[in-house]
């Protein structure tokens, strides 16, 4: 059994039309999936991702339009990473963000920024053989657009027992990622990722916009129901097998305490439109169908950006 890196990760904002501007506009991500938290069907749920909606280039945010401000803390996620194909993509990013009103901060071979919640986020040059998940939009130009995520950053507990650079048998024995170094994680299947901890800040961690909700990695279609009895031989208490419509979910929290998701390839996001126009239409389980026209009303209609862009 082999994870093949990142399937998508799950944010919240307060903010779904400035969720859009920011990642659909601003970073040009293709908005390919325009649904409803299937949990609280009054809420949008949006996804982010390259042309295709591939896995391992899907950013996806539950919109709670009351959600006070949260921060990461001990046990959460605090940093997005996702590859750009060169240093002169993080030039034009970092030229890009600027005129945006966004501050940027340059590190090794990478810049870091926040987005307009205050959600960590990164670009880095990164050397690899995977496929390149790249998010076309009009503005921008092809070599520098984002190439799908290179995987995220969390913070341990903090307590004296449970060290952030021990090893998490979990990932490693039960998962398969490798372990490059004290606290850092590498998946390595068809696809690449890395995962590491860092120690927290002294805040309780809160969740709210612009936090991480969960990280979900791919796993293959015929090895998904498989996962469940793999982890809870290790100990983990994983929920039953959860019809996402785009693709199948396992949840179990990591022993760190970070929601984790095994996500499958398929069906994908074309099952319910046409791949040329995904995410234009407000798209509903057949279990809300029924409700349309109520949460039609109700939802804060959304322009898409880069349609916007295409006819201008
Ligand atoms: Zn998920």
């Amino acid at each position: 059994m082999q994870l093949d890196g990142v399937h998508h990760i799950t944010c919240i904002t307060a903010d779904a039309q400035g969720n859009v501007d920011f990642y659909a506009r601003v970073l040009g991500l293709r908005l390919v999936k325009k649904t409803v938290n299937f949990d609280a069907p009054d809420v949008y749920h949006l996804y982010y991702g390259d042309d295709a909606g591939a896995p391992g280039s899907i950013l996806t945010f539950f919109e709670f339009p009351d959600a006070a401000p949260g921060r990461a803390g001990a046990g959460m996620i605090h940093r997005l990473r996702w590859r750009v194909g060169s240093r002169e993509a993080l030039g034009f990013w970092s030229e890009r963000l600027g005129a945006e009103g966004v501050h940027v901060a340059p590190v090794d071979d990478a810049i870091r920024f926040t987005d307009p919640e205050g959600l960590a986020l990164e670009l880095a040059v990164v050397e690899t053989d995977d496929e390149p998940l790249r998010a076309r939009a009009t503005d921008i130009p092809a070599e520098h657009a984002l190439l799908g995520f290179d995987g995220v950053r969390a913070y341990g507990p903090g307590d004296e027992l449970e060290d952030t650079e021990l090893e998490d048998t979990v990932l490693t024995e039960t998962m398969g990622f490798e372990m490059p170094g004290p606290g850092e994680y590498r998946l390595a299947g068809r696809r690449t990722a890395t995962y590491g901890y860092d120690d927290p800040p002294a805040a309780v961690g809160l969740q709210g916009a612009g936090t991480v909700h969960h990280i979900a990695w791919c796993d293959r279609d015929a090895e998904h129901a498989a996962w469940r009895g793999r982890l809870a031989q290790a100990g983990e208490r994983p929920t039953p097998v959860i019809d996402r419509q785009y693709f199948l979910s396992i949840y179990f929290r990591e022993p760190r305490g970070v929601l984790f998701e095994l996500a499958t390839p398929s069906p994908g996001f074309a099952i319910d439109e046409d791949p040329e126009h995904l995410g234009e239409q407000l798209r509903l389980p057949p279990q809300y169908e029924h409700l349309r026209d109520r949460l039609e009303a109700a939802l804060t209609p959304l322009p898409n950006p880069r349609a916007e862009a295409a006819r201008s």
